[in-house]
């Protein structure tokens, strides 16, 4: 691919190739690194690598009804469980059909909202999860999904972005203790609508 430097006014104020002080990382109220060391900020070429899904939409991971998928209806679908996990529960949310963000329709846009507030009560009903956070990246993967984490209760080491840090390096669940907490989160949706485990025999 032939990539060229991103050009614009924004672009032509950064120091490429300059390592920088990461001392906010370590001192804003949320953060609790206590030491950090960044690699030298990178050239930003364009146009950048394809996400997963544009080139081969039969490799979208989103559009496969994989073992992982725990609950589904028509529109939307929960994904768990097919990596570690450190944190009591963290998993996927997607539309069924393969939409952007940009581009989803209606539909499915209307009923986001509705479904993270299910999502956040039936994850919350894992036994010691206090909060539960979303995020929404969208750099891995072009079918749009939101990332739900369960933030343990009483971990203000955990509170904000930190959470997803700390899922990295936690202890892994036990198999049987994740297992019993997807199924928490997989009969809870259910019992107000969709079917958990779509893909299981
Ligand atoms: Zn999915
Ligand atoms: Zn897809």
């Amino acid at each position: 691919m032939d990539q060229q430097p991103a050009d614009s006014p924004y672009h032509r104020t950064l120091p490429i190739g300059e390592r920088l002080d990461p001392t906010p990382l370590l001192e804003g109220p949320l953060t609790r690194f206590e030491d950090v060391r960044l690699p030298p900020l990178a050239e930003m070429l364009v146009p950048e690598e394809p996400r997963r899904g544009v080139e081969d939409p039969s490799a979208c991971p989103h559009c496969q009804r994989h073992p992982h998928r725990i609950w589904e209806d028509d529109t939307w679908h929960v994904d768990a469980g097919w990596t570690r996990m450190g944190l009591p529960y963290v998993g996927g949310l997607a539309p069924n059909e393969h939409c952007r963000l940009d581009d989803a329709p209606p539909h499915v846009l209307a009923s986001l909202g509705p479904l993270m507030q299910r999502l956040s009560l039936a994850i919350k009903q894992v036994p010691g999860v206090a909060r539960v956070h979303f995020s929404r990246w969208g750099d891995g993967s072009e079918h749009v999904h939101l990332w739900a984490l369960a933030r343990p209760a009483g971990m203000m080491q955990g509170r904000g972005a930190m959470l997803a840090f700390w899922d990295d390096v936690l202890p892994p669940l036990d198999p049987a203790m994740q297992e019993e907490h997807l199924r928490i989160v997989a009969e809870a949706l259910a019992a107000d609508g969709g079917t958990a485990y779509p893909t299981r025999q």
